[in-house]
Formats: C-alpha cells, structure tokens, sequence
C-alpha cells in the first residue's frame, strides 16, 4: 500500500459525517478517516441510480474505505461496512442527536489533521443512543466532556478552577466549575451535590457501568443540556 503523500491507495477505517449530491450525480462524502482525519472522498455518479454504493456513504457509516488519492482529489473506491446505525433513524430525537454530533465533528476538527481519539468517543456514543433507552441528554453530556478530555482541555468537575477546594457543588459558568465562595454572584448552572456526582458519573463511567447505572440519575435534563452547551462553546471558542 502506498503511504507516501501524494497520489496512490488507501484503506483506513472510518465514519461518515455528511454527505452531498450535484447536480451532475455525484456524491461527496466527509469521512472521519483513522490516521488521516477528515477528508472528502468523492464517489463520481454514485448519486445518480449507478449505485454502487447503497446506503453506506450515509452518515454514521462505519467501515473500512478504499480510497484512490488523485492529484487534485481523493475517490471512494469502495467501503466494508461494518456498523451503519441503521436503527437510530427509526427514533427522530435519536438520529437528530446523533447528527447534531456529527455535525460538531465536521464544525471543530481540521480537514487533514488526525483525530484518532475522537474515534471511540463517537463510536461508543452512538453505540449508547442505538443500544437501550438511558436518557439522551446525558449521552450527550457524556460524548462532549470525553471530546474535550480526549484533548486536554474538559473542565475540572472536582475543583473550584478559582482556589482549587474540592467541590461538593459548584457553580458552572464561563467555562469552568467554581464553588460557592468564588462564584459570589455570578450567574450559571447551578450545580447540587447530587447534580454534580451525577455528572461526573456520567463523563468517567466506562460504558458497561453507564448503561447500567444511568437510568437511575435525577438530575434535570435542562442542567445537563445547559452543561453540554457549555462544553460545547469551550470547542466552538477553540476553532
Ligand atoms: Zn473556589
């Protein structure tokens, strides 16, 4: 196999985040590729009814690529799937969570520049949507919070970023967690000790544990949504 940069053929696993048509019938998908990050393959008349390719240069399709690297542009030469998610489209919350990550992936990572770590994170994500009925929004909470200590830069859930105590609740604002004394009166997401155990639950658990322990947290769905928002603007204020 040809690794050198430039022209020549590639195989590397990987998962589709968009894909789009012209008008003149071909297909573009935006993979996630291992090694080489996201990239667009272009797949010429697959859009057309010549379909080679079926569902899987849908989003969320997991598998190897074949992939010819032209001079200009990269071509999908061929995928072994191995997991489409299929079952996600059936629930509209699901899938429409399940894009809305996809589509924070194709927002806050580089074209060309290798994410290998994101890949696990995305994939036991959507493994969570597809496989039980444990409650979105901490699914959620989950995938970002794992994004962003995947690189370095989550917010501490054990102390005050201001004076380092260890927190028993906390304030979320801006981007960190701070206790009562240093928080005064700045407005947040108000964070009991319930609340913040809960999320520190959901972010480090391993995925056996979260899928069985999960259905038990109290905290509301608004606090964790707001939470991921935030995590959420620490990736978008990166890029
Ligand atoms: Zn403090």
């Amino acid at each position: 196999m040809d690794r050198k940069p430039g022209q020549g053929l590639l195989r590397e696993r990987g998962v589709v985040l968009r894909s789009s048509d012209s008008a003149e019938g071909d297909r573009s998908i935006y993979v996630l590729l291992e090694n080489e990050g996201p990239q667009w393959l272009l797949a010429p008349g697959a859009a057309r009814g010549r379909v080679r390719f079926g569902g899987s240069t849908d989003p969320l399709v997991w598998g190897t690529f074949h992939v010819y690297r032209g001079p200009n542009r990269w071509y999908l030469r061929d995928i072994d799937v191995r997991k489409d998610f299929w079952p996600l489209r059936r629930f509209s919350t699901k899938i429409r969570r399940a894009v809305g990550w996809a589509s924070s992936l194709v927002k806050y990572t580089l074209p060309g520049h290798p994410c290998n770590e994101l890949l696990p994170v995305f994939y036991w994500s959507l493994c969570l949507l597809e496989g039980s009925d444990l409650r979105e929004d901490l699914a959620g909470w989950r995938f970002y919070w794992r994004w962003l200590r995947s690189w370095g830069i989550a917010p501490d859930l054990d102390n005050c970023q201001s004076c380092g105590a260890l927190l028993e609740e906390a304030l979320f604002c801006g981007e960190s967690l701070l206790c009562r004394k240093c928080s005064g009166s700045r407005k947040g997401i108000d964070l009991e000790r319930k609340d913040l155990c809960e999320l520190r639950a959901s972010s480090e658990m391993c995925h056996e544990d979260f899928l069985a322990n999960a259905g038990r947290f109290s905290i509301s769905s608004e606090k964790t949504a707001s939470a991921a928002r935030i995590l959420e603007r620490i990736l978008a204020d990166r890029t």
